[in-house]
């Protein structure tokens, strides 16, 4: 990524800051910017990754020196997979306390498989949906129903009937999780999977709750409400926070939900980010004498175009601030460009055929001229 700020100046350290300082600088900084802290502003979500993406790696000893000897442009990618580095869920009041985050961070590198799991937030989700044209002007609020694992409401989440009856897994010691040291040829590598005896979740439930069948979450269907901006366009994925899937045995926080906004065809226009192209089919007659065409808009405003006299085919005519509200600076709006394009109608009535006739010669290129109109072309094409 172009102009990603260097991990110090984003902690605000010097590079020869301690484990503590940089832990230190972490913790305020994650305060400050916590999204729990800071609902109204869109920012404060990307800086709190950016924090949190700085730490990551700095906390990291191996990491940190790796960065220290080739900063962002380190061999092999990106440290945490080729999906780069993803939020981590820190509860605001962790990074109070004695650092429940560390070992969050601990285990985020090599990739998807290892560290996410261990952070048992439930899975993330990812609809597409469809707004119409209309909406890329206005915005809309718009909702879906979807199927989703939430936390079952007989057993608040934990699977069991009775919550005293859940016991630590013997096998794994509630872990969840087994090692073992596993040959590979000449090498050695420790392999993590999950315990069978309670398949990975750590706990020995002897009498399942009868809704959820001691999975501890339900599948329901649930409608979500969400606002679409002016300026959207498709391929935008809107989050909403703690909508996905409820996370295993309710030790965790819900995963997120992304919708995916597919932005439907307008029956005439193309659309180059906040700019829209159309194409307006003007007779001979009206690109050589000019004309004014009026058409409907999606801003509810006539479009009203002017064609001056002498207008050629492809030329283009721009009507500046009538195209769509743009997203990213949310000031001002995009061009409608309109090319024009030279109609020729298909039929023609036999009284409009003799009066062309007549004036047919008047309008021809007379073979003396016929090469120079040539080489102007030509000159025209290459200048454009
Ligand atoms: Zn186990
Ligand atoms: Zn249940």
């Amino acid at each position: 990524m172009a102009g990603k700020r260097d991990y110090y100046e984003i902690l605000g350290i010097s590079k020869s800051a301690s484990d503590k300082e940089i832990k230190n600088a972490f913790r305020s900084l994650a305060r400050k910017h916590h999204p729990d802290k800071n609902p109204d502003d869109p920012d404060s979500e990307r800086l709190f990754k950016e924090v949190q993406e700085a730490y990551a790696v700095l906390s990291n000893p191996d990491e940190r020196r790796k960065f220290d000897t080739f900063g962002h442009e380190r061999p092999g990618g990106s440290p945490f997979g080729p999906g780069g580095f993803q939020s981590v869920n820190i509860n605001f009041d962790d990074l109070f306390g004695g650092g429940g985050f560390e070992s969050i961070f601990s285990s985020l590198f090599g990739g998807a498989s290892g560290g996410r799991q261990r952070r048992q937030r439930g899975s993330d989700l990812l609809v597409h949906h469809q707004v119409p044209f209309q909406a890329a002007m206005d915005g809309i609020e718009d909702s879906i129903e979807i199927d989703v694992l939430k936390s079952c409401d007989d057993c608040s989440g934990l699977g069991s009937k009775s919550p005293d009856e859940i016991r630590e897994c013997p096998a794994c010691d509630g872990r969840g999780r087994i090692q073992r040291i596993e040959r590979v040829g000449p090498f050695t590598q420790q392999v993590v999977s999950d315990c069978a005896s309670c398949r990975g979740s750590g706990r020995i439930i002897p009498n399942p709750c009868t809704r959820c069948q001691g999975e501890g979450r339900a599948s329901r269907t649930k409608k979500i409400q969400f606002h679409v901006p002016p300026g959207i366009d498709s391929g935008t994925r809107l989050r909403m926070s703690g909508h996905g899937e409820a996370a295993k045995g309710n030790r965790g926080e819900p995963g997120h939900l992304y919708i995916e906004i597919q932005v439907e065809e307008h029956e005439w226009f193309e659309r180059d980010r906040s700019d829209l192209l159309m194409a307006l089919p003007i007779s001979y007659v009206d690109l050589v004498l000019g004309t004014s065409v009026e058409i409907s808009h999606i801003d509810g405003q006539n479009l009203k175009i002017n064609i001056p006299a002498g207008s050629k085919p492809g030329d283009t005519i721009s009507l500046r601030g009538r195209g769509l509200p743009s997203q990213r600076s949310r000031i001002g709006r995009g061009s409608v460009m309109v090319l024009l394009k030279l109609d020729i109608p298909d039929k023609i009535p036999r009284s409009l055929k003799k009066q062309l006739e007549e004036i047919r010669d008047e309008l021809s290129i007379n073979s003396d001229m016929l090469d120079e109109k040539i080489r102007s072309e030509a000159r025209q094409r290459r200048q454009s």
